[in-house]
């Protein structure tokens, strides 16, 4: 069957564009792959090995699981773990590990943890279960916390008082300045993610570009929109232009989408957040306004975000910085697996880890 998405896996167009990217000179340069997303399509499509010599792509941290710290993990742990709390979560937080456990192992206990496919339905279950406290672990970028800001109105607007966020949500522009201006890093060129841009528009890029001069291309999940956007990177970067180019101009606009942006900022405002291995970045995260405060689990749990220290061995740090690849570890499919995951880039479907595993390293 024919679909919308066919002419951007075309064969004989993707071996075209992927002859002339392998031919095209530049200096060596590190191409940041900021999306999971994208981390799963290049892997998928093994656009690593399409590549002229010299230009790397490395991932980034646009997995909100991965990048959510062990503390966070342990304090849905001491939530669920209260008896008349209802945990809710999407699915890949459950097997991420903790300290000491994950929620996975305490819903074998016998905890109240239930997988949602929207925090919507966390309002639902609060509106079902009077008695009982919910509490939903909002762990998203800018893709997700819009429906994340519109649970909590909800909840407002239906008297429901027995709702709560443990939010550990996050967004996009201060990390990639913070990566932009990191050695460590040394970041030449961004592949923008294409979801969180749909929200925000354009506009932070073009600041990006104007003070650090680091260029990025938006860009799609489909292997044209991958191996374009990379050679329109590869051009800026040899032609020394810090410019941004949309590729993705079939979901992305330049102002981004308002109505979402007015409801994420309306129940949200910027925090300073945690995010494993790059550390704690100023307005990076995003927790509940005064006005939505009494929804907040954190203040109505008084319970914090402990330990930020990563399992023995894992190396999600700096993968996540683009420093490493997930065959630097030495646990990489010997101890650390998706069936028994050390860190929590082998768990998320979007993670790095688990990417390279289920597609290679090509
Ligand atoms: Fe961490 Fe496992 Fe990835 Fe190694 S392979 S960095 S232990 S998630």
């Amino acid at each position: 069957m024919n679909n919308h998405l066919d002419e951007f896996r075309d064969p004989l167009l993707a071996s075209e564009m992927a002859g002339k990217l392998k031919a095209f000179r530049c200096r060596p340069c590190n191409i940041m792959e900021v999306c999971g997303t994208h981390t799963v399509s290049i892997s998928r499509y093994g656009i690593r090995g399409m590549l002229p010599e010299g230009i790397r792509l490395v991932s980034g941290p646009g997995c909100p699981v991965c990048v959510t710290p062990v503390g966070y993990i342990d304090a849905a742990v001491q939530l669920a773990q209260i008896p008349d709390v209802i945990l809710t979560t999407f699915g890949d937080l459950m097997r991420v590990p903790g300290t000491s456990t994950a929620l996975l192992k305490e819903k074998a206990l016998g905890r109240d943890i239930r997988v949602v496919l929207s925090p919507l339905d966390s309002v639902k279950i609060a509106a079902e279960n009077p008695c009982k406290k919910v509490v939903f672990l909002s762990v998203g970028f800018e893709t997700t916390v819009p429906v994340s800001a519109l649970s909590v109105m909800n909840a407002e607007s239906s008297g429901i008082h027995n709702y709560y966020l443990l939010s550990a949500n996050k967004t996009m522009p201060a990390v990639l300045e913070t990566l932009a201006s990191d050695s460590e890093a040394n970041v030449d060129g961004y592949l923008y993610p294409g979801h969180v841009s749909a929200i925000t528009g354009t506009g932070f890029y073009e600041k990006l570009a104007d003070k650090l001069g680091t260029p990025g291309v938006v860009a799609g999940f489909e292997p044209l929109d991958i191996l374009y956007a990379v050679m329109k990177l590869l051009e800026f970067i040899s032609e020394g232009k810090a410019e941004v180019f949309n590729q993705y101009s079939r979901i992305v606009r330049k102002e981004g989408n308002a109505a979402a942006l007015e409801v994420m900022n309306s129940v949200f405002e910027p925090c300073r957040s945690y995010w494993r291995g790059i550390g704690e970045i100023e307005g990076s995260g995003l927790k509940l306004r005064e006005k939505y405060r009494h929804f907040d689990a954190w203040q109505q749990y008084g319970i914090s975000c402990g330990s930020l220290s990563e399992p023995a061995g894992c190396m999600c740090g700096p993968i996540l910085k683009g420093t490493k690849k997930p065959s630097d570890c030495a646990l990489f499919d010997k101890v650390c697996t998706p069936e028994n995951p050390v860190g929590a880039c082998m768990v998320s479907s979007e993670g790095t880890c688990a990417a390279y595993h289920k597609y290679g390293g090509i």
